[in-house]
């Protein structure tokens, strides 16, 4: 257990980065590369030192780390994914911190495969003091950076919850300065009862899953129950849909706000006070978004985001592809903060689609015209066969299922072809998966 000490000592460290936070998104963009580029060569330096992977890897390759200057350098190293941190994670740990305070995170990620990321306590208060860049965000709808009332439906053992209690357990916040935080696990109540617990605390910010918040809103809508209205909603993890977070914003009046964030790099984007796109924390995270065939997408691309965790120091993730599908902006927000933006996320590159003639389709393209039916609020598609689907619909109020049924399967067949077999099974909400989280395709075929 850490001692006064310790706890005062990262109390500082915290503070004194947050001093930080109300200005660096506003700097120049040059001068937030400039420590971006310092980032990367110190930890390039740690990671040729004490990392095993990157050692190997850049012996192998002739480089050395005056090599890398910029964040453009990283690209020179091989391109990491989950599944190879998850098989051998040992790989990426620093050996000279193998005992230092900090955490393991425990994800199970979307595939279902567990992966395991050491994270140093030094990087842990860097990603609790760079939250502060969006608490100021937020403090546009609650009136106030602290003081108001949050909360938290995550799932305990979810890795929110995991640093919540790090946090706690290594540092204290004045009362003055801190929140008043109540944590709810989805699912785990009825859904009166959630809404009771909901009513009782008032709280100012709702924070959770976006798929779980969009269906909470969703039926007490449909189902006039009276739910308190805090004054703004932020979602991470899964999306909302898009019909529940108009629903919100319009029926509510409910500002809907998103952070983008993982378990390999805690803090990647967040919404400003516009809520379109994602200002991408370049500085402590390098961010490349780049084509199937590993060419850098220019300004309005689309394609799989690569990332690099310029902050951890216990296990060292460079150049990993993150397995989402974004896309970038083309333009600079008109907020005043000069960092960098991506439009938005699209979806897991791994979400495929093997169809009976051979062609490999990313659901991405079959999700489109799905999503467009009108009426439908969330889709889902299982796999179980080359040419047999199910698509698992969750409708508004006002969907005609007959019809709505009949548009699915021929928009489906537009894509995949109309020789297989397309069943419609609407359904309340979709179930999340083992993390909490709820995907867009769900395949059963072998192998997968
Ligand atoms: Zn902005």
């Amino acid at each position: 257990m850490p001692n006064l000490l310790a706890k005062t000592y990262w109390n500082a460290f915290t503070l004194w980065h947050a001093r930080a936070e109300r200005r660096l998104p506003y700097r120049p963009l040059s001068q937030i590369l400039a420590l971006q580029a310092q980032r990367v060569r110190t930890i390039i330096a740690h990671a040729y030192r004490n990392v095993p992977f990157y050692r190997d890897e850049m012996d192998r390759r002739g480089l050395k780390p005056r090599d890398f200057r910029t964040a453009a350098d990283l690209a020179e190293l091989p391109m990491l994914d989950g599944l190879q941190v998850a098989r051998e994670p040992e790989l990426f740990l620093a050996a000279n911190l193998l005992h230092a305070p900090g955490l393991v995170l425990d994800s199970s990620g979307t595939s279902g495969r567990s992966k395991q990321i050491r994270y140093d306590a030094r990087a842990l208060f860097e990603a609790l003091a760079n939250g502060h860049r969006q608490r100021l965000v937020l403090s546009a709808f609650t009136g106030s950076v602290f003081g108001y009332r949050e909360m938290h439906v995550v799932r305990p053992g979810s890795v929110a919850f995991q640093i919540r209690h790090f946090y706690e357990s290594y540092s204290w916040t004045p009362p003055a300065v801190d929140l008043a935080r109540q944590f709810l696990s989805p699912g785990d109540l009825p859904f009166a009862e959630t809404v009771a617990a909901i009513n009782e605390f008032r709280p100012d910010v709702i924070r959770g899953y976006g798929s779980y918040l969009g269906a909470l809103f969703r039926e007490a809508y449909q189902r006039k129950i009276r739910i308190h209205h805090p004054k703004v909603i932020v979602y991470a993890a899964d999306a909302m849909a898009d019909a529940d977070r108009r629903l919100i914003e319009q029926e509510f009046g409910i500002p809907v706000s998103s952070t983008y964030q993982s378990v390999e790099a805690l803090r990647i984007g967040f919404q400003c006070e516009r809520l379109r796109g994602f200002h991408l924390s370049l500085d402590a995270v390098a961010v490349r978004v780049v084509d199937e065939q590993g060419r850098d997408a220019g300004p309005g691309g689309t394609g799989q985001i690569v990332i690099s965790n310029l902050t951890n120091r216990a296990t060292v993730l460079l150049n990993y592809k993150l397995g989402d599908v974004v896309t970038r902006s083309h333009a600079a927000c008109d907020c005043g903060r000069t960092l960098p933006m991506i439009e938005a996320i699209r979806g897991r590159s791994d979400d495929l689609l093997r169809l009976a003639d051979g062609r490999v389709m990313h659901s991405l393209v079959a999700l489109e015209p799905l999503r467009a039916v009108p009426g439908i609020v969330q889709i889902q598609i299982v796999q179980q066969a080359p040419d047999r689907f199910v698509l698992r619909a969750v409708g508004d109020y006002s969907v005609n299922r007959t019809e709505a049924s009949g548009a699915l399967v021929r928009a489906l067949e537009s894509k995949v072809g109309n020789a297989g077999r397309v069943e419609v099974d609407w359904v309340e909400t979709l179930p999340p998966g083992l993390n909490g989280k709820v995907k867009a395709v769900i395949s059963e075929l072998a192998g997968d």
